[in-house]
Order: structure tokens, then C-alpha cells, then sequence
């Protein structure tokens, strides 16, 4: 539990944990790999020739939804992800989410989806300064521009820690559904004392992108399942 403590699921998370205790020490099951990730980028001295860092996680993830919320393949307690931590300088994040994007539209080209991408900005009761916001809305909106994509507003919706940009699918019913996630976040790196060196010598803090383009692999393949109308 040392761990979610520091990255603040202990207090804002602990409903949806798993906790036992083993050896009289507290112990949760992971419902995020983003903690772990910023553990393996601390594990190392970073520099601004090691950015952008990008890791990749299908790592197992529990999390205790009300059995009143679980529902077939696309709400379980135990899924898989297929979950990116992109660790970079803020100058870089808008070239990174145009990749992302990028490579968004390339899978959902594959099952035949096409998707809407909103900006979701400050809201009431942020976290961090507002001169990281300002650019960081920047940065997100400059890659959606560039993107080429079609895109809305969505002011005031962002995450506590950081605006994102929320991805919704249309199935063959024309059903809409959230998989994908492009997120920016300022605070885990405060919360883990994330640092590099910067090309001047002075030791900066990365910026983490919070990146699925599947979201829950469980979930998906209901999705896929119901599009398809079971025809594999
Ligand atoms: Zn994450």
C-alpha cells in the first residue's frame, strides 16, 4: 500500500482497491499500471536524450466494481489493458499525442470504426498551476489541429490532474462507446518526485501521457462481438 500512497489511490481510489494482509503488512492489487511505470522510469537516472520514454503494459489489473456494475465482458473486476505511459518534456507532447493519434486511427481503421475525438479541458477544482494548463489545453489542441481530425470542446471536463482527450467509438448500431483514452498528467510526476536532466543542465520534470487506444482488451471484445453480431 506504500506505493498507492504515493500515487494517491490509497485516498482517492481505495473503494475500487482489492486489499488483504499478508505478514502484517498492508498489500493492494494493482487497478492502474501508471505507479508502476513511473517506479521503472525512477528507477534509473534520466536525461532529455532518453525522452520521449515510452512504456507499454498488458499488465493483469483488479479493481472491485460493485457486483451490481458488472455487466458481461465489458465491465469485469479482472481485465487487461493495452496501456501506454509516454514520459517526455512538455515541448514534446504535442508531436507524441499527434502519434497517438496516428496510430488510434490506424486500429480502429482495422475493425471498421470510426470515432469522435473531444477536448476536455480545466475543470473547477484543478490541480497544479494554471500556466501548466494554458499549455498544455495548447499542446493538445495543436495536435488535434493538426491531426486533421474533426473535433470538439469539451470545457471544464478535463481529469483533476490534467486536460485529456476522450475517444468514442460508434458501433453497427451506431451506439457510442469510450475505449480509447489520450490523457495529460502533471501530478503523478510531482507525487513521485519524477526529474531528468535538461539539455542546459537544469533538472526538469517529464510530463506523462496516459495512453489506450483498445481500453479494457474484455471489454473491446464485447464490443467487437456486438458489432459483429457474433460473425468471427
Ligand atoms: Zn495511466
Amino acid at each position: 500500500m506504500k506505493l498507492w500512497d504515493i500515487s494517491g489511490h490509497s485516498e482517492h481510489y481505495a473503494e475500487n482497491m482489492f486489499q488483504f494482509d499478508l505478514d502484517k503488512e498492508k498489500f493492494g492489487l494493482k487497478p492502474m499500471n501508471c505507479p508502476g511505470h513511473c517506479l521503472i522510469f525512477d528507477s534509473d537516472v534520466r536525461s532529455w536524450r532518453d525522452l520521449p520514454l515510452r512504456f507499454a503494459d498488458f499488465g493483469v489489473l483488479h479493481r472491485n466494481e460493485f457486483s451490481g456494475a458488472l455487466s458481461g465482458l465489458t465491465r469485469v473486476r479482472r481485465f487487461q489493458q493495452d496501456d501506454a505511459h509516454i514520459f517526455c518534456a512538455l515541448e514534446q507532447v504535442s508531436a507524441e499525442i499527434k502519434s497517438a493519434l496516428a496510430f488510434l486511427s490506424f486500429i480502429y481503421d482495422q475493425f471498421g470504426f470510426t470515432f469522435e475525438l473531444n477536448l476536455s479541458t480545466r475543470p473547477e477544482g484543478y490541480l497544479g498551476s494554471l500556466e501548466d494548463w494554458n499549455a498544455a489545453e495548447a499542446a493538445l489542441e495543436g495536435a488535434l489541429n493538426a491531426s486533421g481530425f474533426a473535433w470538439k470542446l469539451n470545457p471544464g471536463d478535463g481529469a483533476f490532474y490534467g486536460p485529456k482527450i476522450d475517444i468514442t467509438i460508434n458501433d453497427a448500431l451506431r451506439r457510442p462507446f469510450q475505449c480509447a483514452t489520450i490523457q495529460l498528467d502533471f501530478q503523478l510526476p510531482i507525487r513521485f518526485n519524477l526529474m531528468y536532466s535538461a539539455e542546459d543542465g537544469t533538472r526538469k520534470r517529464p510530463v506523462i501521457i496516459h495512453r489506450a487506444i483498445l481500453g479494457s482488451i474484455e471489454r473491446f471484445i464485447a464490443i467487437l462481438t456486438e458489432n459483429f453480431a457474433g460473425k468471427w
